[in-house]
């Protein structure tokens, strides 16, 4: 499973910490039936640890503590500033959702499959009331003989490694969960951070097995993007975009052309009131910026924006945007194109030979977003059959999580010696045995790929 991300702790005195509680992405009622099951007790859990504040590791939070849990949440500042949009976005879609199929439901004259949407707006206030914050570098005892420390993973805004040191009758036991890890390149925020040594560690692994391309070129293959669409084809760049951290990276990288007049006069749309609210929040938190972007604040105060850059709140702004004439650049969440405002441009794009649609970010199997990149001739939306003419475009140098050697490069800290366990998540088959392969040449053993719902002794 490459999303979902949820790991259970049994402590040796009964308590229960788990670390991060994700939601499945995906079409279909497969995945909507993982997140309404959580395969454990919400109220058996006492504390929650948040790595950060990405849906796919956030999105359940509020189901459960609507299931019962009301112990703390662990989070960095930036984490909490982050959920707070994005659950309450995630709730936005979950009632609107369910209202939608409840209205075609009734007009089939059938009956509804779910009973409720995933959870409501009034859950995530509960959830959000339950948020205890604790800064990178302070180690904070969460529990009797239970601390945890955050860690930069360098990820998005707010990211953590989640390092815990657990006291027991054997001693004391250290564990690091990555969360995603971030990249060493030069990125809005800092490159992840060393941690303590551990002896068990639980990964991600999305990247495992593959490298991705030079950043230094993927400034003059936007730019070239951008040229070749929107100035010799006239056409629209759609750029789909998680609204958290991609978005803010383009946003930087387009402003930046701005600056240094290399970029063509087409007007910039960032259709995503979501994205909107996060870029003030990476404004706010600029201090966790990288240094060099820190100091470019100086001389220019707002680097998402710039002349030419509309910020698109309005959903009837963003109707109009669809049947707009002219070449554009258009940033839109959902980045794996499986909800949001992104639809719709996909849906009026598509058919045109002269758009293209640029795929920034990973879309995990089983979403939209995967599917377009096989680069089908049609796709079914919204129960049309949509010509895919537009080209579809990709550029990984985007990506938030850390290739297989940045995420061995995130290990190297560690004395593989004194490392007892490690286990490889978050990632699809290939990518889990890659990141294996990698590490156990270097010297780390007991290297396990855990199914979903197994449990293991540390
Ligand atoms: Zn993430």
């Amino acid at each position: 499973m490459v999303t979902g991300s949820k790991h259970l702790l049994d402590l040796p005195d009964g308590k229960r910490v788990l670390l991060d509680c994700g939601m499945f992405q995906g079409e279909g009622p497969a995945s909507d039936a993982l997140n309404r099951r959580f395969g454990f007790d919400p109220k058996s859990i006492d504390v929650l640890v948040l790595s950060h504040a990405h849906i796919d590791h956030s999105g359940l939070i509020p189901r459960l503590v609507a299931e019962g849990f009301h112990g703390p949440i662990f989070a960095t500042p930036a984490t909490l500033d982050l959920c707070e949009i994005l659950l309450a976005d995630s709730a936005y879609i979950q009632e609107n959702d369910f209202r939608y199929d409840a209205k075609r439901a009734k007009k089939q004259n059938r009956a509804m499959t779910e009973i409720g949407p995933l959870y409501t707006s009034a859950d995530v206030d509960s959830a959000m009331n339950l948020f205890r914050i604790i800064p990178y570098d302070a180690p904070t005892e969460i529990l009797p003989g239970v601390t945890l420390t955050f860690i930069d993973a360098g990820h998005i805004l707010g990211s953590a490694s989640v390092h815990l040191t657990v006291a027991g009758r054997e001693g004391v036991r250290r564990i690091t969960f990555s969360g995603d890890v971030g990249r060493y390149v030069a990125r809005l925020v800092e490159p992840p951070k060393p941690f303590p040594q551990a002896d068990v560690i639980i990964c991600e692994s999305t990247y495992g097995d593959r490298d991705h391309s030079e950043p230094s070129g993927s400034v003059r293959e936007l730019l070239g993007h951008v040229q070749r669409v929107c100035v010799e084809q006239q056409g629209r760049l759609i750029i789909p975009a998680f609204s958290v951290g991609r978005t803010q990276e383009i946003l930087y990288e387009l402003n930046k052309f701005f600056n240094d007049g290399l970029l063509p006069r087409v007007p910039v749309f960032v259709d995503s009131p979501l994205s909107i609210n996060a870029t003030a929040i990476y404004r706010k938190h600029s201090e966790l910026l990288r240094p060099d972007i820190r100091k470019e604040l100086k001389s220019d105060q707002d680097l998402f924006g710039f002349p030419g850059v509309e910020y698109v709140r309005e959903a009837r702004r963003s109707k109009e945007l669809n049947t707009r004439k002219g070449p554009s650049i258009t940033i839109a969440a959902s980045g794996m194109m499986d909800a949001g405002r992104i639809r719709h441009h996909l849906l009026h794009g598509l058919p045109d030979p002269n758009n293209a649609i640029l795929i920034v970010g990973f879309c995990a199997p089983g979403t939209f977003g995967e599917r377009l990149l096989k680069r089908p001739e049609t796709v079914k939306m919204y129960g049309e059959v949509v010509p895919v003419r537009a080209a579809i475009l990709t550029m990984d140098s985007y990506s938030a999580h850390g290739d297989r050697g940045e995420l061995l490069q995130w290990i190297s800290c560690q004395d593989p010696a004194l490392v007892k366990q490690v286990f490889l998540v978050h990632g699809a088959e290939p990518a889990l045995h890659g990141l294996r392969e990698v590490y156990s040449e270097h010297g780390f053993r007991n290297i396990q790929i855990p199914e979903q719902g197994q449990r293991f002794e540390v």
